[in-house]
């Protein structure tokens, strides 16, 4: 494609920035259309409803996003985001027992959503090289069924519909995308779409935390608690900017989600596999009331298979693959996305190419995340992926419950699969020559009996009664 005379993104949440930001370098201009009045600084607002639950930027999405944004992560931190360093600066019980806290060779970004939106949001508009059209909603593709030619927007206010044009959109509004229904509207048909759906719902409340826990105590997650046959139940308790802890609750289908304040001690007390969420946050002054969210299917569209995609037309962000939040990935996938788009629009690659490289760039997020939920109890699985179906799948679990078990006591072990969740490598790292021998040679650590907190930690959270365990 030569180069975008005007490039039009829909949406812009976290892909559609970094998407418009990308796009800015190699377009004649860039219009973001975005259906809320975008606020002028780090508040929640109605189009991402997921921002009031626990966000985690793995290092891989904050390399990408701080090459595309350089100063990004620092300005972060500078706010009050916790730079956790894997699996040092985080305690972590899985289903096969405690995480050793080995030195970190891996990182993430803690800290509110409204936080890390805004400060992303300013690193792009700041430039004043991108347009926004905002309280405007996308109604429709403008064009046919060989190209689209722009959108059509209805004005939150006025109601009035109006026509952009552009040689190239980018569709980046999320998970409720209405692609499938706008696509029609051109007489083409939808892309091939995997589901895997754990069924996992979230509930989050704010803490205020006690002095010195966001900065010198470790993020905690009790994750995966679940037996056979059983929904799996997590917590998590995130340090996040103004002296705070983000705490999110969550189980897959089959479970039952805190709706009121009373049933978060309550769940955090019974459903997780320790007590030890339930008792930081049993004596915390709660800050806000129960938020519930239950947008955590996996679901991936193919439009780089599709034989009359559109030109001029592309996806990106959720709206292309949408993860189980647990694992952490969409925000680095967005960022994946907007890179892969950088380089193909440098080469000056087709509508074509540039879908088929952001489809290969959410590949590893996808696979990691929906071969782990086909495992859970429930699970509605609607996919064509290969690697998802069929009888090896319950080998590959297996497979991949050893690698975790191992994980927990072998630094050489733990420091490969950390590479792999934080998306610094690919999942095909595991099946290695090099990683197969790792695994048979490393003597592990013994394992843990409880949380390996040391006992200054422990006197910042008062939990005295807890033994001190070693930490590696
Ligand atoms: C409960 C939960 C927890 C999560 N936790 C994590 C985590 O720990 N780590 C992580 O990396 N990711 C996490 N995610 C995923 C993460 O929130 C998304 O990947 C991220 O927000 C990027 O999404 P997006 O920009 O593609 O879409 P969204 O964030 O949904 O943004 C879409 C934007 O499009 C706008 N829009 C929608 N329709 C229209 C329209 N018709 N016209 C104009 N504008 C429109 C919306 O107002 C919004 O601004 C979580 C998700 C959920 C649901």
């Amino acid at each position: 494609m030569s180069r975008p005379t005007h490039a039009v993104v829909m949406g812009g949440g976290l892909a559609g920035m970094l998407t418009a930001h990308v796009l800015a370098r190699h377009a004649g201009s860039v219009t973001v259309v975005e259906r809320d009045v975008l606020p002028d600084g780090p508040e929640h607002r109605r189009g991402v409803p997921q921002a009031h639950h626990a966000h985690l930027l793995w290092s891989n999405g904050a390399r990408v996003i701080d090459e595309l944004l350089p100063g990004t992560t620092g300005r972060l931190l500078g706010a009050g985001a916790r730079r956790i360093g894997f699996q040092g600066d985080q305690v972590t019980l899985t289903v096969r027992g405690w995480q050793h806290r080995f030195p970190p060779t891996q990182f993430a970004i803690l800290c509110t959503r409204p936080l890390l939106d805004w400060t992303i949001r300013d690193q792009v508009l700041s430039a004043g090289r991108i347009s926004v059209h905002q309280g405007a909603e996308v109604v429709d593709l403008c064009g046919d069924g060989g190209r689209v030619t722009g959108v059509r927007v209805r004005d939150a206010d006025s109601g009035e519909t109006t026509t952009v044009e552009a040689d190239l959109v980018a569709d980046a509004t999320g998970r409720a995308s209405g692609l499938r229904h706008w696509l029609s509207s051109l007489g083409v048909a939808p892309p091939e779409k995997d589901v895997v759906d754990a069924g996992i719902g979230y509930a989050t409340r704010l803490f205020a935390a006690p002095p010195g826990a966001t900065t010198a105590f470790p993020a905690v997650n009790v994750g995966a608690f679940h037996r056979e046959g059983e929904p799996g139940h997590f917590g998590v308790v995130y340090p996040v900017e103004g002296d705070r802890w983000l705490v999110t609750l969550s189980c897959t289908r089959g479970g039952t989600l805190p709706a009121h304040e009373d049933e978060f001690q309550a769940f955090a007390q019974t459903r997780l596999g320790h007590p030890l969420v339930a008792d930081l946050i049993g004596s915390a002054e709660p800050l806000t009331p129960v938020f519930r969210s239950h947008s955590g299917a996996n679901r991936r569209l193919y439009p780089e298979r599709h034989d009359g995609w559109p030109e001029g037309l592309i996806v990106v962000g959720d709206s292309l693959t949408a993860f189980n939040p647990v694992y952490g990935h969409g925000m680095s996938a967005a960022a994946r996305c907007a890179a892969a788009l950088d380089r193909e629009l440098a080469s000056g690659g087709t509508t074509r190419r540039m879908q088929e490289a952001i489809g290969a760039a959410v590949d590893d997020p996808w696979i990691l995340a929906a071969s782990k939920d086909v495992g859970y109890v429930n699970c509605r699985i609607d996919a064509t992926d290969p690697r998802l179906i069929g009888e090896h799948t319950v080998q590959q679990r297996r497979f991949a419950d050893s690698i975790i078990d191992k994980s927990l006591g072998s630094p050489g072990v733990c420091e490969v699969v950390t590479d792999v969740i934080s998306l610094s490598a690919g999942p095909a790292e595991l099946g290695s020559s090099n990683f197969l021998a790792l695994m048979a040679r490393e003597k592990p650590y013994p394992k843990l009996t409880g949380p390996p907190l040391r006992s200054d930690e422990l006197d910042i959270v008062r939990l005295r009664a807890y033994e001190s365990v070693p930490t590696a």
